[in-house]
């Protein structure tokens, strides 16, 4: 165990009692089973640091298994992306598994089950199969089929195997009980017959087997110690226990199907099919859209494998379903950067500002400290001159004594130079302000250490040398979703909830010099506006930023105002 975990989840709890009672440690093994449907979302990522984290403490093989049985709707372009991001999110699996490995496998368990008269086919259609269901207090109806000789039962699957049976025509079904009080365990489907090429066996199959028959023997075939799924598996269990005890030889480990809460987050959607529409109607940029819940939506944001383990483990692992709120992932990213990003100068709404008293054609090469809070973190030089580029909402022109920026004929600080006041506008004949002109103390230059340098002013605001500047693409995102839980309303539909300004391009914004150098991916923070990383579609000639995350949390507000 890590020195320095505080208290043991339920999910360790339960392993260190099974320790206890005598399981062998060596025999602890654990699997994240994805279905390659889809990009992996920050949902998985719980489920992923759970079973690596696991792995991890106990020293114990993590399997990486693709759950891969429907081929309506698996790819290979997902396979791809998944392995990718579990790499990135920092983790290394034992083994890179796939249940379609196993079709050869669960098809001869299948016959086994009908030689033992555990399994029959029916030819009914889903809909009169639905009919018989019977409800959780009204017993089922038997199949007409139900009672078919194990030889008929052998040729039929077999010819369903062959593909002499349309779609839908016949099922194989396990023969349990149509009045257990678990629905599930109502003579539950096996396999159907599906004549879909997959994206690993092609045509092989006509019949492809249904998801508990799947995932119970695969952890088997793997002997997965503790199979550890969400909560809407939880009445699954039973089903899961009766399948494994169909095959199950005495000797090897049988594998435990445990069940911990989904991880839901505010403000955004985590179903990979409602991710999936979103996509597909263009509502987003692909399922790597910066305002995607997708790992990969959240690594092109700027968010970094740490931010996104740090989050999981403190949002933990619950046992009922809940809500985490956005704004504990936004701390998490928040908190790395404040240490890890270097300071630079932005500026998004530019205003031009003219120190009227500076000398014109003089440049100045200020020391800007990289981070504050990393005293490793070096210096670096940021230009001054004459006429400066600061934020149209940091000046105006009367103003309460409550606004700490600048206006008319009164002092801020320039950030890493002067104190300047402001003494007249020059305006378009719109009355839109176009110039402000100021005047600078000359003797208050940052870290100067003179007299005048430790004058206390109110404001301080950023600003960017105009003659120095390079112009930069900035993207400001914002949540996907206006609505805290989008799709918990029965008469909307979620999609009716996206908020509009999710997005907003800021074509000719402003940034220091020094980010000339800066390469896809950095991370930065703009002093005052937040934490920003270089996009993919950033080039040597046209720098494109993400907003990652503002510092300050708008949303917040807006939700102390309702
Ligand atoms: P979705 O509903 O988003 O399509 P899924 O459960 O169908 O998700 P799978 O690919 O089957 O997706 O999931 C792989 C593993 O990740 C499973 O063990 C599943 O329980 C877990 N998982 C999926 N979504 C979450 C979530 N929101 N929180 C925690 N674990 C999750
Ligand atoms: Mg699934």
């Amino acid at each position: 165990m890590t020195e320095k975990k505080k208290s043991l989840n339920f999910l360790e709890q339960i392993i260190e009692e099974d320790l206890s009672k005598g399981l062998d440690r060596s025999k602890l093994r654990f699997r994240f089973p994805p279905e390659p449907n889809g990009y992996l979302h920050i949902g998985h990522a719980a489920s992923i640091c759970l079973n690596f984290g696991l792995g991890q403490t106990y020293n114990a093989p993590v399997n990486l298994r693709f759950d891969d049985t429907n081929p309506t709707k698996e790819e290979q372009e997902y396979v791809d992306a998944i392995k990718n991001d579990i790499h990135w999110l920092g983790f290394k699996w034992a083994e890179e598994l796939y249940s379609s490995d196993y079709f050869q496998q669960l098809y001869d368990w299948a016959i086994l089950l009908i030689k033992k008269g555990k399994a029959y086919v029916d030819d009914q259609t889903s809909a009169q199969i639905a009919e018989q269901k019977g409800t959780p207090t009204k017993d089922g109806i038997n199949s007409p089929f139900r009672d078919r000789s194990i030889e008929e039962n052998l040729a039929l699957f077999e010819k369903m195997k062959n593909g002499e049976f349309d779609e839908g025509s016949h099922v194989l079904r396990a023969k349990i009980s149509m009045s257990a009080i678990n629905m599930l365990m109502r003579d539950p489907i096996i396999y159907r017959v599906l004549k879909k090429s997959h994206h690993r066996t092609g045509n092989d199959w006509n019949i492809y087997p249904m998801y508990d028959w799947t995932h119970g023997e695969s952890d088997y075939i793997e002997q997965i110690s503790h199979s550890i799924c969400t909560l809407e598996f939880k009445h699954h269990r039973e089903l899961y226990n009766w399948f494994l005890k169909q095959v199950y030889d005495g000797e090897n480990l049988k594998p435990k199907q445990r069940e911990f809460a989904r991880r839901n987050l505010s403000y955004t959607v985590m179903s990979k099919r409602k991710l999936l529409q979103l996509v597909e109607e263009g509502l987003v940029k692909g399922w790597g859209d910066p305002r995607m819940p997708t790992i990969s939506g959240l690594r092109r944001r700027g968010y970094t494998p740490k931010s996104i383990r740090d989050f999981s483990e403190t949002a933990g692992i619950a046992k009922r379903d809940n809500v985490t709120d956005i704004a504990l992932l936004e701390f998490h990213i928040k908190n790395e950067l404040n240490k890890t990003a270097p300071r630079v100068m932005a500026v998004l709404n530019p205003v031009k500002l003219v120190i009227t008293n500076y000398p014109e054609g003089k440049e100045e090469i200020l020391i800007a400290e990289n981070n504050p809070e990393d005293e490793n973190a070096g210096t670096r030089e940021v230009p001054f001159s004459r006429e400066i580029y600061i934020e149209r909402e940091d000046f105006r022109e009367q103003a309460n004594k409550k606004f700490f920026r600048l206006k008319l004929d009164k002092e801020v600080r320039l950030k890493n130079a002067y104190i300047i006041k402001a003494n007249s506008v020059v305006k378009d004949n719109k009355g839109e302000i176009i110039e402000i002109h100021c005047t600078y103390d000359k003797d208050s230059k940052s870290g100067s250490g003179s007299e005048a340098s430790k004058r206390k002013v109110k404001g301080t605001i950023h600003w960017v040398s105009i003659k120095n500047a390079l112009k930069a693409e900035v993207r400001l995102y914002d949540r996907l979703f206006t609505d805290e839980a989008p799709d918990s309303h029965k008469d909307k539909d979620f999609k009716e909830f996206i908020n509009p300004d999710s997005l907003k391009i800021i074509k000719n914004a402003f940034v220091e010099p020094s980010l000339k150098t800066a390469k896809i991916g950095d991370r930065f923070q703009f002093q005052r506006l937040g934490y920003f990383n270089v996009d993919n579609d950033s080039t040597f000639d046209k720098l494109v930023f993400n907003r990652t995350v503002p510092l300050r949390d708008s949303w917040a507000k807006m939700e102390q105002k309702k």
